[in-house]
């Protein structure tokens, strides 16, 4: 079974001048494990086509299902807890908090989910696995490199130990060899932990890793490789 399905997936965003399509009935399936690079001219609806697999948006048409469960079933409660469970979320810009030490920025969302009894010592052992030196568990952001706090945002991603990562242009703010470090960490997480990785990137280089690449224009599904 695939751990995330689409099937007939439309998004349409009404303008007051015209309607934009920016999926047009997308069907796809991802299975456990694979790692999968969205690639796709500016505009052509890969950013779009990431927050539905987020669940962050809801298709206009079809149904996005994630291990079996139809997303158009589940309350905002259920699907704000699958989100959380399931799936973990990278970001170029990292998004993480600027007042909150890294040890910290990975226990929050320890916090929202099990209260302040959330394990410090869990987050220690996920900076470890990602390669962040113990030195590092008490520096803000800013006193962070950029491959250090994409580090603390994918122990971030992490924490709650979701099957699926989401990740967009992970490496759209490193230079070409800290990328390529970052891109080997997402590669052991699939490799090692059976990770399903999901990274949208315009830089075929990075594409690389990938083991399949879905290709999208002006809303529809160019070609998969
Ligand atoms: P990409 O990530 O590939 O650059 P997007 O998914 O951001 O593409 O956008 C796909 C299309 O949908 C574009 O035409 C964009 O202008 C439009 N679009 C995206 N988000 C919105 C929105 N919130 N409201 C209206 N149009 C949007
Ligand atoms: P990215 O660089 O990740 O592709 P975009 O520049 O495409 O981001 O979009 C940034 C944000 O603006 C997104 O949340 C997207 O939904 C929204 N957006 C994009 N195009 C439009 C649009 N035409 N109208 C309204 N919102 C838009």
């Amino acid at each position: 079974e695939p751990v995330m399905e689409f099937i007939g997936v439309s998004k349409i965003y009404p303008l007051s001048s015209e309607n934009v399509t920016a999926l047009s009935d997308i069907s796809l399936k991802v299975f456990s494990g694979e790692f999968i690079a969205i690639m796709g001219p500016s505009g052509s609806g890969k950013s779009t086509l990431l927050n539905m697999m987020g669940c962050l948006d809801v298709p206009s048409k079809g149904d996005v299902y994630i291990r079996g469960r139809s997303i158009k079933s589940l309350s905002d409660d259920q699907l704000t807890t699958l989100r959380r469970d399931e799936l973990g979320f990278i970001f170029q810009q990292f998004n993480l908090i600027p007042l909150l030490n890294a040890l910290e920025n990975v226990r929050y969302p320890l916090i929202l989910k099990n209260g302040m009894t959330a394990s410090r010592e869990r987050c220690q052992e996920i900076l470890s696995a990602v390669g962040l030196a113990p030195a590092l568990w008490n520096h803000r952001p800013n006193q962070l490199s950029g491959g250090q706090q994409q580090r603390v945002a994918i122990a971030r991603s992490l924490i709650n130990n979701p099957a699926i990562l989401l990740c967009d242009e992970p490496t759209g703010n490193l230079d070409t060899k800290t990328g390529q470090a970052i891109m080997a960490l997402l590669e052991r997480l699939c490799h090692d932990e059976g990770k399903t990785i999901i990274m949208v990137t315009h830089d075929p280089k990075t594409a690389e890793y990938a083991h399949r690449v879905i290709r999208i224009e002006d809303g529809h599904i160019q070609e998969e490789t």
